[in-house]
Parts: structure tokens; C-alpha cells; sequence
């Protein structure tokens, strides 16, 4: 795919990439000499951006080593002056905004809208909110110590955003971090460590090393005192393995196969850009996406005619078009991914609406319909632009169908009756169910899962606290030891 004349302008991007590449880790306040490297790519042309180091073993060890040294001096800091650096880098994100932006959409293929409407933004919002947590920290959980350092590893998504997520409440509860960005997506994580030096966070204070997931179970055997992962469930089970019985505290964020209830009173308008949101919003790789529609039998004609017309609108193409909805799947991996549950979902009797793949890593937006609960395309994470399309007769039956999964991360209901909508929430088994709506984060919010989706939230006074140690206990007076 060529990019035209009328897209962003990603000539300041091309330009770091070539006067900063090949690009090594962040420790200790420097950039390493990268050794062995890996390439990142434009997922859109597969036109290298740059040479990217691999982490190994001792890397890991060095940059742990590093957030130790630098934590003890961060956790006497006064909370005030931790929230000064939390300011300052959330306003050096929004003045690097742009620049951000496109570099996300060129390393992940997510359309230059999203990056530079959504995933920034947010990012800022994430570390002003959260500089507002570093000042409070002392008033609202006294006696409470951080953690030491924490080791955090971040899945390709939303890479500067799950890196948000992750560095943000870690360092307002006074701990280290060392970071781990995923191997399609580690250039957004680099820009930002340039970020830490220019305001001048104490080195150490955030350390990021890149690699693919050896470097990822290097940085869990290290054992740091706490890890944070974002990833599928798979990785994240073997990484509880791997932690269980030492000392190391988990919060894990898995996957999701989350239930879009549309009841017969819904605004299926509304409903259906909803669903554009929910499942083909970044391509639908979006861990709380809204991939299984469950739809109430009297309005489903009207309903999937008012979404196949909606679908056929949608514009697939350049990433860095402003006017694209649909960018480029992270890498040809997925994408092979994405098209082999699809097949198995046909080969077991689904019919596939749209979904086509295109040249490259894309693929058009598309859903399931006629498709059974036990089908592999109604029970896998498809973690593409495609959806699953079932019916049901009754609001007991929506209910047993949208809990009809091992997951539990998110949902959606869609009533103009705010009794039926809220009963409904109510009785979703999931981390966070949105009303009339798909896919609304805010910093304040807690957001994580239950069952296979993980445990731990992040967000709000709820993720701070997994950023911190419980205060001992006192024995009470009369019930001391003589
Ligand atoms: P993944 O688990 O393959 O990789 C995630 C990260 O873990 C990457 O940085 C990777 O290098 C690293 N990793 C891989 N193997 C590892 C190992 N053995 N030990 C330690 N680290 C390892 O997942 P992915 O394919 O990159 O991301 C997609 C998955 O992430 C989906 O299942 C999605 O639902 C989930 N996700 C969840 C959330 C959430 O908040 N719950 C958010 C985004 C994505």
C-alpha cells in the first residue's frame, strides 16, 4: 500500500526514526549500545522502521538492578514532588502529540484517528490523573509503603496507552518499574523514555528493555517485586506458574469474548454504531472488545440489515489516511491468526458475513452469523474485526448466553428502559459493564477482569492500590502477647 498525498505527514516520524535507530534499552537514564536486534514494521507496507534490541538475560538484570538503585531515593521523594514529574511528562505527552501519534500508527497500523483522537489523549489524561493519586497518596492510604520495583509487560494494542496504564500508578505510589513493550510495538515506549529525560526523572526511575516474550519471561524469572502483565491468558497463566509461592506480587490482564446485549427496546442505530466501537474499533484487537452481538429475536432482521448497510461503509485502507476507519492487523501473524478461527468457524457450519482479507495485513470488517455456542468462532478470542451474531427470546436466556464464556473482562447492554439495562448489567459476570454504550475507559475507572480474564485492577483508587504494600497490621492493645 503506497501513502498518498493526503495523508498525515509522517516526515518528522521518519526523521527521529533515522537519526535515533538502531535503538537499544533504556537503563539507568541512558540508552544502551544495542547488541542483537530485531526489525519493527509498518504493518500496512511491511516497510522496516527500525533495528530494535533484543533483551536478554543480563540486559533484564541490569535495568532491575538499575530501578532498585533509583528506588529508595523516588519512595522519599514527597509526594508532591513525584506528582510534579507525573505533570510534566503528561504535558510533554500532549505537546508530542502529534509526533506520538503517527509513530503509533506507523509501529502498530492503528488508523491515525485513533491514535491521535483516542490512544493519546488518553495516555495524558492517565498521568494527569494520576499525578493527582502521587499527591494524594499520603492522605488517602496512610501507612501504606510502595511495592520496591515492578516489573510490568505490555501486550501491542494500545502500546503507549498500556504503558499509561502500567508506568502512571506505579510511580504515583512511589515504585520503580521496569517495562517491557511488546515486540510488534516498541517504538512508542522509546519515544517515551526520551520523554523521562526530558523532565528529568530521576534515572532508574523507569527503565524500559525491548524483546519478544523470552525477554518477557526473563524479566518475570528476575522476580522484581511485583509484575504487571497485559498479555493473552495463555502467557499470563504461565507466568502465575512461574510466580506462584514467591514473594513476587501478579496483577494480570488477559483476554475477553465479551456479550453486546441489543434487547428488543434498544435504539438499534445506536446499537450499531456501538458495535463499530465495540469490535471494529483498532481492528478489533482490543482485549474488551465486544465480540459475541447477542441480539433479541424480534428486532434481529432489522437490526443486522441496519449493520451489514453501516459495515459496507466502512473504509479499510492507509493507517495514516485520515479519513480510514479500518487500519492494518499488528503484524501477518495475526492476521494468519484472525483468518484460521474464521475458517474453522465456517468449517463448523457459521456463515461469514464480510470479512474478506485484503493484500497485506488487512482484513475487512466482518461477523459470524448462524453460529453455534460450542463453535470455535463463538469460544476463541478472535481479537480481529470480526464479530459473532446470536439470537435470544427472553432477558433470562441473554443473560445465560452473554455468561456463556470462560472470560469475564467486559460488556455491553443496549435498552431504552434503564430497569431492564440495569438489571441486565447487573447480572453479567465481567470487570466493567457499559449501558448504551461500548469501549468508554477513563482513568478514574478500575478496569480488569474475572475468571480467565485475570485478576487486579488498574485505574482509579482500586489500581493504586494494587501499586501498594498492605500497612502491618497492629495487634489491638488487650489481645498483645504478655
Ligand atoms: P501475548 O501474551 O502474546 O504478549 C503480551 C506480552 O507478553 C508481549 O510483550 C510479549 O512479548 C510478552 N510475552 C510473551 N510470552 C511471554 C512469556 N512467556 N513470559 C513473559 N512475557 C511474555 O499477547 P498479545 O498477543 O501481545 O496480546 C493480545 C492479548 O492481550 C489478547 O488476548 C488480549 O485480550 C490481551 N489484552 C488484554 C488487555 C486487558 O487489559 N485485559 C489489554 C490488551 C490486550
Amino acid at each position: 500500500m503506497e501513502y498518498g498525498p493526503s495523508v498525515e505527514d509522517s516526515s518528522a516520524v521518519r526523521d527521529w526514526l533515522r537519526d535515533r535507530g538502531p535503538f537499544g534499552h533504556f537503563i539507568g537514564g541512558s540508552f544502551t549500545r544495542p547488541g542483537d536486534s530485531f526489525t519493527t514494521r509498518d504493518p500496512a507496507t511491511g516497510e522496516a522502521l527500525a533495528q530494535i534490541a533484543q533483551g536478554t538475560e543480563q540486559d533484564v538484570a541490569e535495568a532491575v538492578k538499575a530501578a532498585r538503585k533509583a528506588q529508595n531515593r523516588w519512595a522519599k521523594l514527597s509526594c508532591s514532588e513525584r506528582a510534579r514529574y507525573l505533570y510534566a511528562i503528561a504535558r510533554h505527552v500532549q505537546k508530542r502529540e502529534r509526533f506520538l501519534s503517527v509513530l503509533e500508527t506507523l509501529d502498530n497500523g492503528k488508523p491515525i484517528r485513533e491514535s491521535r483522537d483516542i490512544d493519546v489523549p488518553l495516555v495524558a489524561r492517565h498521568f494527569y490523573h494520576h499525578a493527582g493519586w502521587a499527591e494524594l497518596r499520603d492522605d488517602e492510604f496512610p501507612g501504606h509503603a510502595p511495592l520496591g520495583v515492578c516489573g510490568q509487560i505490555i501486550p501491542w494494542n494500545f502500546p503507549l496507552l498500556m504503558l499509561a496504564w502500567k508506568i502512571a500508578p506505579a510511580l504515583a505510589a512511589g515504585n520503580t518499574v521496569v517495562l517491557k513493550p511488546a515486540e510488534y510495538t516498541p517504538l512508542t515506549a522509546l519515544a517515551f523514555a526520551e520523554i523521562c529525560r526530558q523532565v528529568g526523572l530521576p534515572e532508574g526511575v523507569v527503565n524500559i528493555v525491548t524483546g519478544d516474550g523470552a525477554t518477557g519471561a526473563a524479566l518475570v524469572r528476575a522476580q522484581p517485586d511485583k509484575i504487571a502483565f497485559t498479555g493473552s491468558t495463555q502467557v499470563g497463566r504461565g507466568i502465575a506458574a512461574t510466580l506462584a509461592g514467591t514473594g513476587t506480587k501478579l496483577t494480570l490482564e488477559l483476554g475477553g469474548k465479551s456479550p453486546f446485549v441489543i434487547m428488543d427496546d434498544a435504539d438499534l442505530d445506536a446499537a450499531v454504531e456501538g458495535v463499530v466501537d465495540s469490535i471494529w474499533f483498532n481492528q478489533g484487537q482490543v482485549c474488551c472488545a465486544g465480540s459475541r452481538i447477542l441480539v433479541a429475536e424480534a428486532v434481529t432482521s432489522r437490526f443486522e440489515s441496519l449493520l451489514r448497510a453501516r459495515m459496507d461503509r466502512l473504509r479499510v485502507g492507509a493507517p495514516l489516511d485520515k479519513s480510514t476507519d479500518i487500519g492494518a492487523i499488528v503484524d501477518p501473524v495475526q492476521k494468519d491468526r484472525i483468518l484460521s478461527i474464521c475458517a474453522a468457524a465456517t468449517a463448523a457450519g457459521a456463515e461469514l458475513v464480510g470479512g474478506q482479507a485484503g493484500e497485506g495485513c488487512f482484513i475487512a470488517p466482518g461477523y459470524l452469523r448462524n453460529i453455534a455456542p460450542a463453535n470455535p468462532g463463538m469460544v476463541q478470542e478472535i481479537f480481529g474485526p470480526i464479530a459473532t451474531l446470536s439470537t435470544f427470546r427472553t432477558a433470562d436466556e441473554a443473560v445465560e448466553l452473554a455468561n456463556n464464556t470462560r472470560y469475564g473482562l467486559a460488556g455491553s447492554v443496549w435498552s431504552e428502559s434503564a430497569a431492564v439495562a440495569t438489571d441486565i448489567a447487573a447480572r453479567i459476570k465481567a470487570g466493567v459493564v457499559w449501558i448504551n454504550g461500548a469501549n468508554m475507559f477513563d482513568a478514574a475507572a478500575p478496569f480488569g477482569g474475572y475468571r480467565e480474564s485475570g485478576f487486579g485492577r488498574e485505574g482509579g483508587r482500586t489500581g493504586m492500590r494494587d501499586y501498594l504494600a498492605e500497612p502491618p497490621v497492629k495487634p489491638a492493645k488487650d489481645t498483645a502477647p504478655t
